[in-house]
């Protein structure tokens, strides 16, 4: 397994270099068409000038921190980044977090997305907070994510006590990669998370296939999976097993 691991990480860290070159272009596009949607930047010229002749008031307006997006369907090239199970997720500083919530016949079936920025609050957390905010004790909630990354230490155990205190949410995590598996810490919180109830699983191949037709915008075209998908899968499924045994 080391020979393996050391073998290959040079190709492909340069091959991910690329990727997230163009993940950062997409990213700088989304923030300059989100600051044209919005108030215009301090230090417009055009809106300086008129102030100064005293035609308008200018009203500084505060643009909240780019921090958490939430949506229907992801960017397919997003996708194809943010989730590909490598061992070496350099660039992937945020976390994606797919969900399906069933909280019965009457209330029907809810799925979205949400993405955060690791800046504020992690997706896990927000995920209770934007999009599960209402706990009824009265409903059963089957709630099924799909991460890019398995939660760290911090969510997990944010994870524990909202398990704890809503006993009624049946939580399911599939994760593409774990993050940070062999630290101690990490391990503990993910044994915790199992002990609290919920089910700790890594993607399989299927798994990929099934977020790209339910969650991103795939044009009604077939995903490929990337080279090494089953391999990594493979990988990260023993570590998950040694780790929840
Ligand atoms: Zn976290």
């Amino acid at each position: 397994m080391a020979d393996r691991k050391s073998a290959q990480p040079r190709r492909k860290e340069r091959k991910e270099a690329a990727e997230v070159s163009k993940d950062k272009k997409e990213d700088s596009m989304q923030a300059e068409h989100g600051a044209a949607d919005g108030a215009p930047p301090a230090g417009d010229g055009e809106t300086e000038a008129l102030a100064a002749n005293g035609d308008v008031q200018v009203e500084p307006m505060e643009l909240p921190p780019f921090e958490l997006i939430t949506g229907d369907r992801i960017d397919p090239f997003t996708f194809k980044f943010q989730f590909k199970n490598v061992e070496y997720s350099s660039g992937r500083n945020k976390t994606f977090l797919c969900y399906l919530v069933d909280k019965g016949a009457v209330e029907g079936l809810a799925r979205g997305y949400l993405e955060d920025e690791h800046a504020g609050l992690h997706a896990e957390e927000a995920f209770f907070i934007q999009i599960l905010p209402d706990y009824d004790p009265e409903l059963k909630y089957t709630v099924t994510w799909y991460v890019s990354s398995s939660p760290c230490l911090a969510c997990a155990s944010k994870l524990v006590e909202t398990l704890k205190s809503r006993k009624n949410v049946k939580l399911s995590i599939f994760a593409s990669r774990l993050f940070e598996w062999e630290e101690p810490e990490i391990q503990t919180g993910l044994r915790a998370l199992q002990e609290a109830g919920c089910k700790l699983r890594v993607m399989k191949p299927l798994d990929f296939s099934y977020i790209w037709d339910t969650f991103v915008e795939n044009e009604e075209c077939d995903l490929n999976l990337w080279e090494d998908c089953k391999d990594s899968y493979e990988y990260y499924q023993e570590k998950l097993a040694d780790i929840l045994q």
